[in-house]
């Protein structure tokens, strides 16, 4: 049995020992305060690693959403969030930044357990989660409203007002850091919020919501409503009082979603939705070690169910068999293993439906006459766990579904080209547009190819590039069916907001004689 012992801020965890202590939140909270479900029903929350029950979740009933919108609302109309200061709001969320990072052993076990992230990445996820609260929580009173240019006789100004009560429901990949990027910036916009995380992963949400309470969030701010999509989440998209509905996950639920909202209220939406993103290799990159390292590390990250993750390699043919060979080579080092390790890099997939869902794919492709370069298999199956190897395909065809179609696993698809323009179509080549990775020396190359991929982000680098990128200050709004919606720094504020003109037409005061 491997040594789980790890040394984090909080001290020296052992997170076997806390795994088998830890007492996981299932009911919903509404209204600052855990509560009853209106629905007893129950599922099996399975720890991917060991196909063992965490215990039964309630399945959740629409009834539960009429109540957290209720409390919303009510909380909305006291004013007691969205009519203070944006300071004092600053005040209480820097808070919880700070609380989020106190318990993330407990936030980051949780999302460990439910859905076998290697526990050191979990540890990672829960920091950038209580980043961005704060980086939220830092833009608030720095962020003007405008004053339009008019005559002397009137005092016309553009604001940006909270929507009021917003639907957030995010997917299970990355848990508390889907919840954060959603909860910064609406409820720094003054929003009060419902959440609805996904069936698979809603322990840390639940918990974020009693951190939330404890650093003093009035009650019905924060409210979590756990359960399943289909009847939990679609009661949210299709709600009449909700104002504005905001969304992660597959492209699917996004167009199921877009047909909610419009057909109830019309409320404004915004999609995250799946990718295909590219990594383009040109022929002018020398060091090629490096280039393997970052393309196997993006695509084998959290077992590949990333959603920008490069799942795609394009490499020009003259280098296309040196890189292919480095990129077996690190896919064959990685040794997937129990995600309590802290060693561990590679865990299961999230849930054997995930399993057979890429495993589907892995088989598809063979019979469309892709190459197997390494892996393909199931692996440690009497562990009960739904681990996979990391797998590799070259001799891709264009169109088969290992080039277009989100797997959301351990797979990268090779296609080669001959031509920058042939590179440019072949990025282009899927239905999605979220990210691409674009790998030369020639900056302007690189600029006039980024200006031609269409994806919500694009980043040129070489093998000797040592920037640290955007960061949290970084915003792109993806396209096609990847969805719609600026997410990430300030710009990522606006979707929580509405444009509220206010003009005040003045008398001439007569102000005597001079
Ligand atoms: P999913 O679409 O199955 O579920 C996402 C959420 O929607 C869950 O909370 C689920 O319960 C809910 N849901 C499901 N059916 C619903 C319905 N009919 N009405 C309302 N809600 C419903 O996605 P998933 O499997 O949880 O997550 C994986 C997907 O998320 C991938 O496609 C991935 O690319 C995407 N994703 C996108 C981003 C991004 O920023 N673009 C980030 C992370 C994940």
């Amino acid at each position: 049995m491997t040594d789980t012992t790890y040394i984090t801020d909080a001290g020296v965890v052992d997170w076997r020992k806390m795994a088998a202590e830890i007492t996981i939140c299932k009911t919903p909270f509404i209204d600052g305060r855990y509560v009853e479900s209106a629905s007893e029903q129950t599922y099996e929350c399975i720890n991917p690693a060991t196909g063992q029950s965490l215990g039964k979740f309630l399945a959740g009933a629409p009834e539960d959403i009429d109540r957290t919108v209720a409390a919303s609302r009510r909380s909305f109309q006291r004013g007691d969030w969205c009519g203070i200061t944006p300071r004092a709001r600053q005040t209480v969320i820097l808070r919880l930044a700070d609380l989020i990072r106190r318990h993330a052993p407990t936030l980051a076990l949780l999302d460990t357990l439910q859905i076998g992230k290697p526990v050191r990445q979990s540890l990672a996820d829960v920091h950038w989660a209580s980043q961005f609260f704060q980086y939220y929580a830092e833009a608030a009173d720095k962020i003007y409203d405008s004053a339009v240019p008019s005559d002397n006789r009137t005092f016309a100004t553009i604001r940006r007002a909270p929507h009021g009560v917003v639907g957030a429901i995010v997917p299970w990949n990355f848990p508390i850091v889907n919840a954060a990027i959603k909860l910064g910036p609406a409820l720094m916009a003054g929003n009060s919020v419902v959440l609805k995380p996904s069936e698979l992963s809603p322990a840390s949400a639940l918990y974020l919501a009693s951190l939330a309470q404890e650093v003093g969030l009035p009650d019905g701010v924060l409210n979590v409503t756990p359960g399943f999509g289909e009847t939990v989440g679609a009661a949210l998209a299709s709600h009449q009082d909700v104002d504005m509905l905001t969304f992660t996950g597959s492209t699917a639920t996004g167009r199921r979603i877009t047909q909610l909202a419009g057909a109830s209220n019309l409320k404004p939406i915004m999609l995250e939705c799946g990718g295909k993103s590219p990594h383009v290799v040109l022929p002018d990159v020398q060091d090629l070690d490096r280039i393997a390292d970052i393309v196997a590390a993006d695509i084998f990250r959290n077992q590949g169910q990333v959603c920008s993750a490069g799942s795609r390699l394009l490499v020009h043919e003259k280098i296309a068999p040196e890189l292919l060979a480095k990129v077996r080579r690190q896919a064959q080092s990685i040794a997937p293993g129990d995600p309590l390790d802290p060693d561990c890099v590679f865990g299961p997939l999230a849930s054997h439906a995930q399993l057979q869902r890429v495993m589907s794919y892995i088989d598809q492709g063979r019979m469309e006459g892709a190459q197997l370069i390494c892996g393909g298999n199931r692996l440690q199956e009497e562990s009960g766990g739904f681990f996979l190897e990391p797998t590799v395909f070259s001799k891709v065809g264009e169109k088969s579904c290992l080039a277009t179609e989100e797997i959301f696993g351990p797979v990268l698809s090779v296609l080669t080209f001959s031509s920058a323009g042939e590179a440019v179509r072949l990025a282009n080549a899927t239905p999605y547009g979220l990210a691409a990775t674009v790998w030369t020396r020639d900056t302007s190359l690189g600029e006039a190819m980024a200006q031609k991929i269409t994806a919500g982000m694009v980043t040129v680098r070489d093998d000797r590039s040592s920037g640290a990128g955007g960061g949290m200050a970084l915003a792109s709004e993806p396209s096609r069916l990847s969805g719609f919606g600026a997410q990430g720094g300030i710009y990522g504020l606006h979707p929580y907001t509405r444009l509220k003109a206010v003009q005040h037409l003045l008398a001439a005061p007569y102000l005597g004689e001079a």
